[in-house]
């Protein structure tokens, strides 16, 4: 197990491109704009440059790339919580062992099954189930049952799981193998601080003290052959400039081992939790400005990773980072297990953290849809094989924008017709009328009006 992060490597980066010249940023922004990526030093210089003007240089390039690469697609997604139970205690965590105050949950079979009901119900086909982390083979058997029966688990109007990513704790290479014999799309887990002193204090006892353990999980996932993995910091423990850098260590050591970097990256940010003393008062609190810039500057860094947005940050967040890289949300989110059976909003006595939007899926389909976002519910390329290097060399060259806006534009139908409210159905329509329109020619607008007119007269799951 190779400890490829060197703090003080890192704060050295840091510390060299502090009060950077603006002559510099813009030329980092402009070679950003070439699709390439930047390097550690370009990246530390950008986070150094705390100036309106250069902000507003960084965010656009950042929306330019984001659009692109991706399109204006957004990918909908809801957690699935199987358990609460958990042998660490992460300082920052409502399920951490030491918390009395929490009502205790594992899920059986057949709640798993309500929940996914419910979940499709609502229109959603993709999945990321979690859980705490216990310790012993029978906790993890049952985590592998519960994906099955996730799958397994089926609704009227073609109510279906099509895409189940997880994030549990880290396996050896044999655990990895049954996840991907399961069938998961995306394996999902944080490195939560890359800092190791502060990874230490965070992670006082449990399996999760083991800072390179965790590090090296992706590694044994990708030798296990899972080729989408999606890696993430919990920004508000340590410097946000050095888990930015961390991140791009994370995914340039997976690039340069794997010949693939990162499926995608994840930015969550410390929320409120019961009886967790670092969720209460984070140690480095990270404003919504330098959120904003955490996002953008990734999005300069690694063009062609997904990033991923969830429930914690508020809809007034949402939308200021949607417009700067985000290409996979949540909504309509419950962190605690029986979450979407009980329809209890927020701060639970069971849940992990509070959620900044509660709004159920359909409010928030109709909002990004009113601000011209496609929600996307497509699978394609998971179950198409386009995943790891292949994944990659469509993104590459912008190809993907083709399947994936087309895909999107056909899911979001799927969703308008069979689940949406008459008012998010309304502003539905007016959208892909528009987008059929702009769809440029070379068959590409024949071939969406033709599968769209399918999808009317009652076709599902049709993709490219
Ligand atoms: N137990 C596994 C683990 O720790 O990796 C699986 C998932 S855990 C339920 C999901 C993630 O929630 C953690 O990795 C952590 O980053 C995040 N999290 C924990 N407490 C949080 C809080 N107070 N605010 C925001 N995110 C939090
Ligand atoms: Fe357990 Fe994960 Fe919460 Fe840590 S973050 S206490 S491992 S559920």
């Amino acid at each position: 197990m190779e400890d490829f992060i060197n703090d003080q490597a890192i704060a050295d980066i840091l510390e060299q491109a502090s009060g950077p010249d603006p002559a510099r940023v813009r030329e980092i922004v402009a070679r950003a704009r070439e699709l390439k990526g930047l390097p550690p030093e370009d990246v530390a210089v950008l986070l150094q440059a705390e100036d309106p003007g250069l902000d507003a240089l960084v965010c656009e390039a950042a929306h330019d790339i984001k659009n692109a690469i991706y399109g204006n697609r957004l990918v909908m997604f809801a957690p699935l919580y199987t358990s609460n139970y958990c042998s660490n205690n992460c300082l920052y965590c409502g399920f951490r062992k030491d918390n009395r105050g929490l009502k205790r949950v594992a899920l059986t079979s057949e709640e798993i099954a309500e929940e996914v009901r419910i979940l499709e119900r609502q229109g959603h086909k993709r999945l990321l189930m979690l859980c705490g982390e216990q310790k012993g083979k029978k906790s993890f058997d049952f985590f592998i049952e519960a994906i099955g029966t996730a799958y397994a688990t089926m609704t009227e109007n073609g109510g279906e799981i099509r895409r189940i990513n997880v994030e549990v704790a880290p396996q050896d290479v044999e655990g990895f193998r049954r996840l991907k014999a399961a069938d998961i799309g995306t394996y999902v887990l944080f490195q939560e601080t890359y800092h190791h002193d502060t990874y230490r204090v965070m992670h006082p006892t449990g399996p999760k003290a083991d800072y390179l353990w965790r590090l090296s999980a992706m590694d044994r996932a990708m030798e296990a052959g899972i080729d989408d993995v999606g890696i993430g910091a919990l920004f508000g423990l340590y410097d946000y400039r050095f888990e930015v850098l961390g991140l791009l260590h994370h995914a340039r050591h997976l690039d340069e081992k794997f010949g693939v970097g990162p499926h995608t990256i994840s930015v969550p940010r410390l929320e409120p939790a019961l009886n967790a003393p670092a969720a209460i008062r984070p140690p480095h609190p990270v404003s919504d400005h330098d959120f904003k810039r955490i996002v953008a500057i990734l999005r300069l860094a690694v063009p062609y990773t997904g990033m991923i947005l969830s429930t914690r940050e508020r809809p007034e967040v949402r939308r200021e980072v949607f417009q700067v890289g985000i290409s996979q949300i949540s909504a309509g989110s419950r962190t605690n297990p029986g979450g979407y059976h009980s329809g209890e909003e927020g701060m639970d006595d069971a849940a992990q953290f509070n959620l900044g939007d509660t709004r159920s899926l359909d409010e928030v389909i109709y909002d990004i849809s009113g601000q011209g976002h496609i929600p996307s519910f497509c699978t394609a390329c998971y179950r198409l094989g386009r995943t790891g290097r292949d994944f990659m060399d469509l993104a590459k060259p912008g190809l993907i924008q083709k399947f994936c806006r087309t895909n999107a534009i056909m899911t979001y139908l799927e969703y308008l017709v069979d689940y949406a409210s008459p008012e998010t159905r309304r502003v539905g329509e007016e959208l892909i009328a528009r987008l059929v329109g702009d769809t440029g020619e070379n068959g590409t607008r024949e071939l969406l009006a033709e599968r769209l007119s399918r999808i009317r007269n009652g076709e599902r799951d049709l993709y490219i």
